[in-house]
């Protein structure tokens, strides 16, 4: 029977232009380009070689976001995977991590699925904590921030590398999983994979279609609340130490003042 893959990718901010928040205090995603975020790249690239040392596998990667969030898809199917899920409904506006992990878990359950991968942490968010509500709702263990993956007879393998020590963990199917940014450069899609990926089919569920209510979702179902938002300060004028013969003592001094050394 063949091994279904779902593929967890976020559609976040390019973190190289400008980003605020809206009026609501939540991420103002209308006036900024988006991107697939770099770190599920890694989660799509293990998720293709496994499909590849299977006898069969098919992979689905499935967001959670606004209508441009198709473009993470696609980068995603353009890499290799075989279709897409988009989760879209106005209703999602200001939905916290707890709402996403319900909104995920149902639309994988909706899919179907075997082994879910996640990237270690979005790049906007940065909270690392859906892979696990992930598990917790679905039922399933849970083996994250892997940096080596493979799976054989039903189980899925993987290497946690610490600070002290590296483990090595393995979990029954189905099972969630979070891979990290060492486990190996993501491929870059080939043209003939941009071509294909044109014809590979989305499907679009809204809320409705997931049985889950407005209420449960959005700033009216979130359990967080963001309360105050600051613009990071503007950049200052860097100090420059013009080196005549006592530059090093000025260096010194100057990360002294700073508290650096
Ligand atoms: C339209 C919309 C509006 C939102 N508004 C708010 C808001 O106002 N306030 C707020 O706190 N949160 C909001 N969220 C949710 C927020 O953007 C995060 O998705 C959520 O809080 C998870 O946190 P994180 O990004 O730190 O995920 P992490 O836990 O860091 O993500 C780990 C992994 O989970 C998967 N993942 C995470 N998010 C998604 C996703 N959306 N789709 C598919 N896979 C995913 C990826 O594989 C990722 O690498 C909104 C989400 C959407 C879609």
């Amino acid at each position: 029977m063949s091994l279904r893959i779902v593929v967890c990718v976020k559609y976040v901010p390019d973190a190289t232009g400008d980003r605020h928040f809206a009026e609501d205090l939540t991420v103002d995603r209308d006036d900024v380009d988006g991107l697939l975020s770099e770190l599920d790249e890694y989660a799509v690239e293990q998720a293709l070689q496994i499909k590849e040392a299977a006898d069969d596998a098919e992979i689905t990667v499935l967001t959670v976001g606004p209508e441009d969030a198709s473009d993470a898809l696609r980068k995603a199917l353009s890499m290799g995977a075989d279709k897409g899920v988009h989760v879209e409904d106005d209703d999602l506006h200001g939905t916290d991590a707890l709402g996403t992990s319900l909104v995920l878990a149902k639309a994988i359950e909706k899919t179907g699925y075997d082994l879910v991968v996640c990237g270690m942490a979005s790049t906007d968010g940065t909270m690392g904590v859906l892979p696990a509500l992930l598990a917790e709702r679905l039922g399933v263990p849970q083996v994250t921030q892997l940096s080596e993956v493979s799976v054989e007879g039903g189980v899925v393998t993987g290497r946690r590398d610490g600070d002290t020590a590296s483990e090595q963990l393995e979990a029954a199917l189905p099972a969630v999983i979070s891979v990290t940014d060492q486990s190996g450069e993501a491929r870059y899609p080939s043209f003939k994979g941009i071509m294909a990926a044109k014809k590979k089919p989305v499907e679009s569920l809204d809320l409705d279609d997931l049985d889950i209510e407005a209420d449960e979702v959005g700033l009216e179902g979130a359990w967080t609340a963001v309360d105050e938002a600051a613009e990071r300060p503007a950049r200052t004028a860097g100090t420059i130490v013009k080196d005549e013969g006592e530059g090093a003592k000025q260096l010194a001094e100057f990360l002294a003042g700073q508290k650096f050394i």
